[in-house]
């Protein structure tokens, strides 16, 4: 098979380097372009990173002298590759015309960024709960009058560790309506070189910017159903988030209290329908799919970020501590690995999903 070529924006930031090094062997897609700020523009790609490559695998040597194109100059990307995966930190309103722009020019657009997350036509998935939300790009791309373009986003990083248990019992006919979310975010979630480490060590910092509402919105859009060629968004949840910033490198946990409208499954239940949980991805083999979405420890002290983070490929998500609640109806705690399963891999999941859906092609 001929591999997609595809391009990553941003690609000398936190989420870029993760791109770089999970699609180095990938089996559908070769990266064939780079891009970041005109600050790395015109320089080789290890150069660009040098003294803050921050993986810890070193830097695939395929990379090593791709030229660093300025990621605001869209005919720079033109010839050299038809996806982009887009990680550019800049101005919400500049990302989001940089991204239909590039999208216009026939260009499959897959981003990390927050800028598109509530536009109407534009999926925001999470390819084991909502991919029949890809299935909407037909209406985007008639509606911008796009040929091959299309711009698909991912939501929020600390999303992952908790939302596709939710999804799960909800699949089986549990009706949640109101969840209490605490999450403890890893430092790499705010990219390199993050908080000053006085502000971190020794510490906890209650307040992320905007991530609560992220907490609070993004699951009602990804819950939601499609009419008339727009997301409707799901309104039965009520959701209240506590964001918090944790000296952990990588690894965003969240405790979760959850209540039922209606019948409550019994714990045993839950467990069952988490450990037997598989969706599309699963069954189309997808290269970054997790085996096994959702894995429950029945250790009274896990999920732990340095002890799960990397489950099946850091694209699993970890959960335990399932008890009674004394307020709700359960509690547990979800864990993910952020810049895997929440940003680079989580991103990739999706691109192979359109791939599969021959909206990439
Ligand atoms: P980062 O480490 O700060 O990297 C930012 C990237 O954007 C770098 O490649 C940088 O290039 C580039 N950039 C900065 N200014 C630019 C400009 N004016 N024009 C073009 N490119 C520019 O950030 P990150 O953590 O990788 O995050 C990237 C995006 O993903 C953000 O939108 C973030 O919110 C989102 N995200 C992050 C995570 C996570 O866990 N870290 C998770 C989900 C989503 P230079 O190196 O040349 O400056």
């Amino acid at each position: 098979m001929n591999k997609i070529k595809v391009g990553v924006i941003g690609a000398t930031g936190m989420v870029g380097q993760n791109y770089l090094r999970l699609l180095a062997d990938h089996p559908w897609f070769e990266v064939t372009y780079v891009a970041a700020s005109p600050r790395s523009a015109g320089r080789r790609y290890e150069e660009a990173v040098a003294g803050r490559w921050l993986m810890t695998t070193p830097l695939p040597d395929q990379f090593k002298d791709l030229i660093v194109g300025d990621a605001g100059d869209i005919n720079s990307a033109k010839g050299k590759c038809s996806v982009i995966f887009s990680a550019v930190s800049l101005d919400k309103e500049k990302v989001k015309e940089l991204e239909l722009a590039y999208a216009a020019e026939g260009f499959a657009v897959v981003s990390n960024n927050s800028a598109h997350r509530h536009t109407e036509n534009v999926p925001m998935l999470i390819p084991e709960i909502n991919h029949s939300h890809a299935d909407i790009i037909p209406a985007q791309r008639k509606h911008y009058g796009w040929d091959k373009g299309l711009l698909a986003v991912k939501p929020n990083c600390s999303l992952q560790s908790y939302l596709t248990p939710i999804h799960a019992l909800r699949e089986k006919g549990y009706q949640i309506d109101r969840i209490i979310i605490t999450t403890m975010q890893a430092i790499s979630g705010a990219g390199y070189p993050g908080p000053a480490t006085y502000d971190l060590l020794d510490n906890v910092v209650p307040y992320i910017g905007g991530e609560e509402e992220k907490t609070e919105l993004e699951p009602l859009k990804i819950f939601g159903t499609i009419k008339e060629g727009k997301f409707i968004y799901d309104q039965s949840i009520q959701i209240s988030a506590h964001c918090n910033r944790v000296p952990v490198i990588d690894g965003h946990t969240a405790c979760v209290s959850m209540g039922f409208k209606g019948k409550r499954p019994e714990i045993n239940e839950i467990v069952e329908i988490w450990e037997n949980f598989t969706s599309l991805p699963q069954l189309l083999d997808l290269p970054s799919a997790p085996r096994q979405p959702i894995i429950v420890r029945h250790e009274v002290d896990r999920p732990q970020p340095r002890r799960d983070r990397d489950m099946d490929k850091a694209m699993a998500v970890t959960v335990g501590r399932l008890r009674e609640c004394n307020v709700f109806d359960y509690r547990f705690v979800g864990l993910s690995h952020n810049t895997v399963r929440g940003a680079a891999g989580g991103a990739i999941l999706m691109a192979e999903l359109l791939t599969a859906k021959e909206y990439i092609k």
